[in-house]
């Protein structure tokens, strides 16, 4: 008999900003019942991430001797990915892309997902109207195989219902613009996406991923929530992406 063991495809090390060494994230996630894997930001517009090609090659390096997954989260608004060659990005097992910034005001001026304050002509619903076609770029562009935290939104907006921001028709376009390229939707243990939209992309055939975009050693792992909201929305335990099984657009 074989036993399903699923996987965190989505945490950080003390490589970027995450607490844990890699012995101990394996050692940590392991523990739960979890497979682990390691995904840390490579990124110039990160603080504490893995920020040049060299750095790219080290960061692999340093992953290879483990029985450890070996994913890479990437900003779309940065442009490390952009110059990392196929040889290397083939080196990893699975890519995250993640929009930590989009682009506003007619696309004349990046908005960060962290800041706290936006500019005063920006309404939500513009906003949300500019995001998803940030998003829409991403996903026809950037080669990865999972888009971190769909929900991720600019720390001003995340005050508000989420029935009010997210729109049948704005979770139609998202999931549209994954399926076209083939990108996994993370159900993320960190930003935690509503069932409708999960739900959603699921019924599409957008592949599910799990990821607890674990920092520390309480977080790391816990995949238990986007676990279950996986099953809820009827997703079967071998459709979730795996990178072993499902492998990564990088490597073709
Ligand atoms: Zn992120
Ligand atoms: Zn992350």
């Amino acid at each position: 008999m074989t036993t399903w063991t699923p996987i965190d495809c989505h945490a950080h090390t003390k490589m970027s900003d995450g607490e844990l060494s890699i012995e101990e994230l394996i050692e940590t996630v392991r523990a739960r019942g979890v497979r682990p894997s390691i995904a840390d930001h490579l990124s110039t517009d990160v603080s504490l991430a893995v920020k040049s090609v060299d750095a790219v090659r080290e960061y692999l390096d340093a992953l290879e001797p483990f029985d450890v997954a070996r994913g890479g989260e990437f900003c779309w608004h940065d442009t490390l990915w952009r110059e990392i060659h196929e040889d290397l990005m083939s080196r990893f097992t699975h890519l995250i892309g993640s929009l930590h910034a989009v682009r506003v005001c007619r696309e004349k001026q990046w908005v960060s997902m962290f800041q706290r304050t936006l500019p005063d002509e920006l309404t939500p619903v513009t906003y949300m109207m500019q995001h998803i076609e940030e998003l829409e770029r991403m996903a026809d562009d950037m080669p990865v195989d999972i888009l971190a935290h769909p929900t991720l939104l600019a720390l001003p907006m995340r005050t508000l219902p989420v029935d009010e921001l997210w729109t049948e028709a704005l979770e139609e376009r998202l999931v549209e613009a994954l399926f076209r390229a083939g990108i996994a939707f993370e159900i993320s243990n960190r930003y935690r996406p509503h069932e409708r939209l999960v739900q959603r992309a699921h019924d599409r055939g957008v592949r599910l991923s799990l990821g607890s975009d674990g920092h520390t050693r309480a977080q790391v792992g816990d995949i238990a929530f986007p676990l279950e909201m996986a099953k809820r929305v009827g997703a079967a335990e071998s459709a979730l992406y795996d990178p072993y099984v499902h492998g990564t657009r990088a490597a073709r």
